[in-house]
């Protein structure tokens, strides 16, 4: 189905309505219906100029069979448009079904995640009456790869890729967005003294990068106390940039400090697509009750319109609706007695947005949105490939013997190659050599085996070590190569080592 919202010219002043823009939308599931309707008919009276392809996506297109949960001909859509404004979908219980946000934003190449959360004291309930803080989360890569194994009875990975492009592209974006906003500082958060070579890799591209910045202040904290200090402080922070799990968990906490999930929109920003939504999910006990606070889909709508260079419709929208939480017109979600003046629903808040169109809040700061600053394409520094020699190997076995003595014994009995084992690790601590009796091992043992000097080896060597292993019976899982790059040994120490 095609709409053109196109049609009255928007209330209050008059603007030059642009040529519409081919969108696509999907209404999803649960309250997705309900608060898609509501930002459509607060577009369209605001004189959005777009022309609207509709797709299925979600429980009904899973419930088909489809575990991806979105057919062909959306895709289709989807690649002539390259603009998605999407409700939320809910994602069936159970084996098999894909999640089609993750797989949206990972196919489309949606690299940037940008969730604004800010506070609106005193008219809106809040601890923290100064916020304004954009979490700028990378969307592809990190633990969300999705790439696990269960590898023994008693032990499953989960991969962390961390990219340098991937980094490059994020803490980038992150700067950029900071420069084209007027934005003070960019704080980045990660687990670098823990994870010292995937999140190593995001630190150390964000002071290279930062470099390039000088107006701009630049700070880096641990993720766990830049956390704690975001929910006690969250006015010492501007724009944050980091990996993708930190950046999922930390933008819900921003958001629900700031007054309730349902108050946040994000915008997923790729270099050919990008796709706009509510942070929040489909809320499916609420469904069809006209109760849901359709303000995170808006504000996702709203950076929608700013990407697309409708910067006044932007504009009216987002002031439109400062002035209706201001006078106290609130969904349930934020309502509280003697701050509200007027509890709506859905669609009569929807309404109650449209009323105030061409109003400014008179409190709040109204906003400010001038053409095409969103849109910045990101160039990748030219790589020159690293010197690489292989130096060893780690092999992982399957072993129920909880005893990393007699493993040892008996793989130093058992192979002559010329590889020597140096380490055993249990979970990643060292248990052999002179590992520590207290240590509790599992049946997942990771076995490190170098010339002991460190010479450069060849592949063949580690063939002929895997082979003799293999023939005395060792149950292999898997190998992992130890490489010294630049001169640079590339690989963890043990932990203990
Ligand atoms: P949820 O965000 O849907 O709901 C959690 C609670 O937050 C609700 O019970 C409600 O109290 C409140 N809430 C959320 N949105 C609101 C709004 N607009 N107005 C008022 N209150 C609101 O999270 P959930 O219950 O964990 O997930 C439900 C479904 O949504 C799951 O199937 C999940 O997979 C899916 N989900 C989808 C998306 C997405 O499509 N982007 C994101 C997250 C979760």
């Amino acid at each position: 189905m095609t709409e053109i919202l196109q049609a009255s010219q928007p209330k209050g002043k008059q603007i030059i309505v642009p040529k519409a823009v081919p969108i696509t939308v999907a209404y999803g599931d649960g309250i997705g219906p309900e608060i898609m309707v509501a930002t459509l008919r607060i577009l369209k009276e605001a004189g959005a100029s777009i022309d609207i392809e509709e797709i299925e996506i979600g429980e009904k297109v899973y419930m088909k069979g489809n575990s991806a949960g979105i057919a062909k001909e959306a895709w289709d859509s989807l690649r002539r448009t390259k603009i998605f404004l999407k409700a939320p979908i809910t994602t069936p219980q159970g084996g098999g079904f894909k999640s089609l946000n993750v797989t949206t934003r990972k196919v489309l190449g949606l690299y940037a995640n940008v969730r604004p959360c800010t506070s609106y004291h005193p008219f809106v309930k809040t601890k923290h009456p100064v916020m304004d803080v954009v979490i700028i989360r990378e969307n592809e890569e990190d633990l969300y790869a999705g790439i696990e194994h269960q590898q023994t009875d008693e032990v499953i990975q989960c991969i962390k890729l961390i990219s340098r492009p991937g980094t490059e592209k994020i803490v980038r974006y992150a700067f950029e967005f900071a420069k084209a906003y007027n934005r003070r500082k960019v704080t980045c958060f990660t687990k670098d003294n823990i994870m010292k070579m995937t999140d190593g890799l995001f630190h150390k591209v964000f002071d290279e990068i930062g470099a390039e910045y000088p107006e701009i202040e630049k700070e880096h904290w641990i993720v766990d106390i830049g956390a704690a200090k975001l929910a006690d402080s969250p006015e010492l922070f501007d724009v944050i940039v980091m990996p993708n799990l930190y950046g999922d968990i930390l933008s819900d906490v921003a958001a629900q400090i700031t007054g309730s999930v349902g108050l946040a929109g994000s915008a997923n920003i790729g270099e050919e697509f990008a796709m706009f939504e509510a942070i929040h999910g489909s809320a499916p006990r609420m469904g069809g009750m006209n109760r849901a606070n359709p303000s995170g889909l808006l504000l996702g709508a709203v950076q929608m319109l700013v990407h697309i260079n409708q910067t006044d419709v932007a504009k009216r929208v987002h002031n439109a609706w400062l002035r209706t939480i201001e006078e106290g017109s609130h969904t349930y979600d934020i309502f509280k007695e003697g701050v509200s003046k007027v509890s709506l629903g859905t669609q009569e808040f929807a309404n109650a947005v449209i009323d105030n169109l061409g109003k400014k809040p008179e409190l709040l700061k109204p906003v400010q949105y001038s053409g095409g600053k969103a849109n910045f394409r990101i160039e990748l520094k030219p790589q020159v490939p690293a010197k690489r020699e292989l130096v060893g190997v780690d092999v992982f076995v399957h072993n129920k013997d909880r005893n990393a003595d007699r493993l040892a014994s008996s793989i130093n009995g058992s192979v002559s190659a010329r590889l020597n084992l140096q380490m055993i690790t249990n979970r990643g601590t060292k248990v052999w050599p002179n590992g520590f009796p207290e240590t509790f091992c599992t049946d997942h043992w990771r076995c490190r085996f170098t010339t002991g000097e460190m010479d450069a080896i060849a592949y063949d060597d580690v063939i002929g070590l895997t082979k003799q292993l293999n023939e005395h019976g060792f149950d292999i899982i898997k190998t992992e190569n130890l490489y010294r790059m630049n001169g640079q040994l590339s690989f963890s120490a043990g932990q203990g080592q």
